[in-house]
């Protein structure tokens, strides 16, 4: 019942509209009136505060309700603004003609984020609808509707499937009642991801039943009742979306999170492969973005979420890249035609569920024409583009077929007419030419008129009350004859019709309505015929796709003068290596670094002060080790790596506020993970662990957790402003110091950005404060004390040299020398003290 205040009666359109508003629960009703989109009551109110628009009232003699509308016109943008805010919209829209009584409606569009395909509504990335289930572990659906793209897998935790979701950025996720129902579980999910509390059917005989109806049987890869309940859950609800076709899913796979490499969410984050952590920075893929298609846009991101394990699969892309990379004129012909290709994909599902518009079989015919000519390019072609030729070439002729169908420039509409080719369909052409056969002699009418008539100012002229009418001026009026048949008296003038001229234009109306008939009836059949080829057509989608992202990774690396990494298995070994964002933001005043781990150095401990150099260090390794396995070239003079089974990383503090943790929590949290994850064939990033704390807590974590890694034998790259850990060094082999130059003068502190072995001397914090503007009594105050404390630092440095003193041992002479060390470092420190005091 609608919200409103009054006896309760609804008027009978109200009453219409909470009729069909009911059918739709879960979504907002938008309810064509005329010129505008309305919706009522709480829904009202709900796309008012969305939308921004004014909140009214509809009210009638007994009843009135809050009311919110946007015109016709300006309908997709907002519903772009509601599938945004992650509201699901229905449309209602008017099914007749106003007349006098209640106008027919009906619900024509269900909209929800996840699983739009109207080109206007997506953005030109993926679109992924997701469904959670549990059993033994959890089960998850990924279905894109816009390219039929149908994907599931199983999960031991619920880390690694929230891993998988957050890459995925799905836009949607409907939950099992196993996980909706248990509120601490559906709070957990509903922090971190667009879920959508429905009816989603999760039920296993119903989803079963759906598999088959989409797929035509339960497929053996889906080994779980959770599985199969998420596949067909995700399938009914996409179903009931999309009017009940789902032709364009015609397969799931389902693939192993195991099967790549693991790069946890918070690494795609730290890296910001993706995502940019400054508002306006550059992400890995802005700088990889090359490619020429959607679809090759979307392949490459496809890429980066599932790095490579398999050392062959990796080769054999870096063999492509590298094959491209040689031969510049194939590149050069191969991205001018990929420049040409429509969204080859997304054009596939439409066609495969009979929802291209004529323009849209149109683009699609260009986008094919390219094929042959991309295959005859490949001709010489072996690996991975050989591979690609074949899938390019396995398409039978559909281009003659649009062709000779379709004219060159249709109209979007189906039924606006004009779409199908001359010549095409005799039965078309039949009613084309007795139309034009009227019409040519409608034009002659005026003529022959005015010479039987003798009425030199005589004219035909056509509206859309009269149809056709013949016009005669007052004067000569007189001359009329006797066949013509007055309909209108103007002030000056008379409007005639003739009943041979009714009964021609009755004709060329009904041949016009029956051409449009039969050319709407043509062109399904046509998309029909092109229907039976979906899978040919998804092949070469995907071998566009994937032809375009080798093109941009070669493109680039010539641009951009990286190489090709060896793939190794005694360690990594880096030279000149270089940030890819960073380089691209400093311009050439990037300075390049080496790197190399390996079993006699594979923990790295960096020190420098801040704004050295460190994190950006850190990253370029992790992102050398990423492209790697991606099959791209990496942004370095020489590499060779290792293929790593994981990189995780914990860097920098982000504060999960929506989560409510804390910003120490999150980082603890982030750091256990790590620590259970990281294996010997693990590649670690960890900046300023333990920064979120006291410092005697920071440094006692930041130590114990370098151990533990250092344990396990993982490549580590430590970055820390904590000195008290560079001495480890001496008491694990395997750990080694690094530090980023940096120099301090008169002038204060200068960064070289050069990453050179030993520790650091000292960390400049307050070097760093200076240059930051602290003003002036801060940082001297700073220096002070921080002398004070390291000369604490000192004494505790000598309690602990003394204890491990045997002295046993000792000779004299050397019990003297070592004495000697020590005054000579307290004369140091005490020379030190007093100069900072002389200066103040
Ligand atoms: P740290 O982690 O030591 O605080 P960052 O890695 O964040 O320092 O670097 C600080 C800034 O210095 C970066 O934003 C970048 O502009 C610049 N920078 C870092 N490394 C280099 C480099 N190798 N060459 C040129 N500029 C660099």
């Amino acid at each position: 019942v609608l919200k409103g205040t009054g006896s309760g009666v609804l008027p009978p359109m109200l009453e219409q509209y909470v009729a069909l508003r009911d059918k739709h629960p879960d979504f907002l009703l938008l309810f064509q009136v005329g010129d505008f989109y309305e919706t009522f009551g709480e829904d009202a109110e709900r796309a008012a505060r969305l939308l921004r628009i004014a909140l009214t009232h509809k009210s009638s003699r007994d009843f009135s309700t809050p009311m919110a509308g946007v015109p016709v016109r300006a309908l997709d943008h907002n519903v772009e603004r509601l599938l945004a805010a992650g509201v699901r919209v229905a449309v209602a829209d008017q099914i007749e003609e106003p007349g006098s009584g209640l106008v027919d409606r009906k619900v024509t569009q269900l909209l929800t984020p996840g699983t739009v395909t109207e080109e206007r509504h997506l953005t030109a990335d993926e679109n992924y609808l997701a469904a959670v289930a549990t059993g033994d572990g959890y089960a998850l659906a990924l279905l894109d509707v816009s390219t039929g793209e149908f994907r599931c897998a199983a999960f031991h935790t619920r880390t690694a499937l929230y891993d998988e979701l957050a890459r995925h950025r799905a836009r949607e996720v409907l939950l099992a009642p196993e996980l909706s129902g248990n509120p601490a579980l559906l709070a957990d999910f509903q922090t971190r991801f667009p879920v959508m509390l429905s009816p989603a059917n999760f039920d296993e005989e119903a989803t079963r039943a759906e598999l088959k109806e989409t797929l035509g049987e339960v497929p053996g890869s889906l080994t779980s009742a959770a599985l199969v309940r998420a596949c067909g859950a995700v399938l009914a609800y996409a179903r009931v979306t999309q009017q009940g076709r789902l032709e364009m899913v015609r397969r799931v796979v389902r693939f192993e999170p195991g099967a790549h490499m693991r790069l946890p969410d918070a690494a795609v984050r730290a890296l910001e492969v993706f995502q940019a952590q400054a508002p306006q920075g550059m992400t890995l893929m802005d700088v990889l973005s090359e490619t020429r298609t959607a679809g090759g846009r979307r392949r490459l991101r496809a890429w980066l979420r599932a790095p490579l394990l398999d050392e062959l699969s990796i080769r054999a892309r870096l063999d492509a890249v590298e094959a491209l990379t040689r031969a510049a004129d194939l590149r050069g012909a191969l991205r001018a035609l990929l420049y040409r290709a429509h969204d080859l994909e997304r054009l596939a599902a439409r066609v495969s569920t009979q929802r291209a518009t004529p323009r849209e079989v149109a683009s699609l015919a260009r986008t094919l024409d390219l094929l042959p000519e991309a295959s005859r390019l490949l001709e010489a072609q072996d690996g991975l583009l050989g591979a690609v030729r074949a899938r390019l070439g396995a398409l039978p002729d559909v281009v003659t077929l649009i062709r000779a169908a379709l004219v060159d420039d249709p109209p979007i509409r189906i039924g606006d007419g004009g779409l199908i080719r001359d010549g095409f369909h005799a039965e078309l052409d039949g009613l084309r030419s007795e139309a034009l056969g009227h019409r040519a002699w409608l034009a002659e009418l005026e003529t022959s008129e005015r010479a039987r008539t003798g009425i030199g100012s005589l004219k035909v002229g056509f509206n859309n009350v009269f149809g056709y009418y013949l016009e005669v001026s007052g004067p000569n009026l007189g001359k009329v004859p006797a066949d013509y048949r007055q309909i209108a008296t103007l002030k000056d003038r008379a409007r005639f019709t003739r009943p041979d001229l009714r009964e021609r234009e009755r004709e060329i109306a009904r041949l016009e309505t029956s051409a449009q008939r039969l050319e709407v009836e043509v062109f399904t059949d046509l998309r029909a015929g092109l229907a039976a080829h979906a899978d040919a057509l998804a092949e070469a989608a995907g071998a566009v796709a994937e032809l375009d992202v080798i093109a941009a990774l070669a493109e680039l690396a010539v641009e951009r003068g990286w190489v090709r990494p060896q793939t190794v298995t005694d360690g990594a070994r880096l030279v000149q290596a270089r940030h890819p964002v960073v380089e691209r933001a400093t311009g050439g005043r990037f300075v390049p670094n080496d790197a190399e781990l390996n079993d006699t150095r594979h923990t790295l401990l960096l020190t420098g002060p801040n704004m050295a150099g460190k994190s950006t260090y850190l990253r370029t390794v992790a992102l050398c080790a990423l492209l790697h396995q991606v099959g791209s070239f990496v942004p370095a003079d020489h590499a060779e790596l290792p293929v790593y089974d994981a990189i995780h990383t914990r860097i920098g503090a982000s504060d999960d506020l929506a989560g409510g943790r804390s910003t120490f929590m999150v980082e603890m949290s982030e750091l256990a993970a790590i620590l259970h994850g990281a294996t010997h064939r693990s590649l670690v990033i960890l900046d300023e662990v333990g920064r979120g704390t006291s410092t005697l807590d920071g440094l006692a974590i930041a130590q114990a957790a370098l151990e533990h890694l250092h344990a396990t034998r993982a490549h580590t790259l430590f970055a820390t402003h904590y000195f008290e850990l560079t001495r480890l060094e001496s008491e694990h082999p395997g750990l080694v110091n690094l530090h980023v130059a940096a120099e301090e003068d008169a002038g204060g502190l200068t960064f070289y950005h050069q990453v050179i072995p030993g520790a650091a001397r000292q960390s400049y914090g307050v070097e760093v404060a200076r240059l930051a503007g602290l003003p002036a009594p801060v940082t001297t105050r700073a220096a002070r004390l921080l002398t004070a404390l390291n000369a604490g630092g000192d004494d505790r440095k000598l309690t602990r040299e003394l204890a491990t003193l045997d002295l046993s041992r000792l000779t004299p002479m050397a019990a003297l020398e070592i004495l000697h060390t020590w005054q000579r470092e307290a004369q140091r420190v005490a020379e030190g003290e007093e100069k900072e005091v002389r200066s103040l």
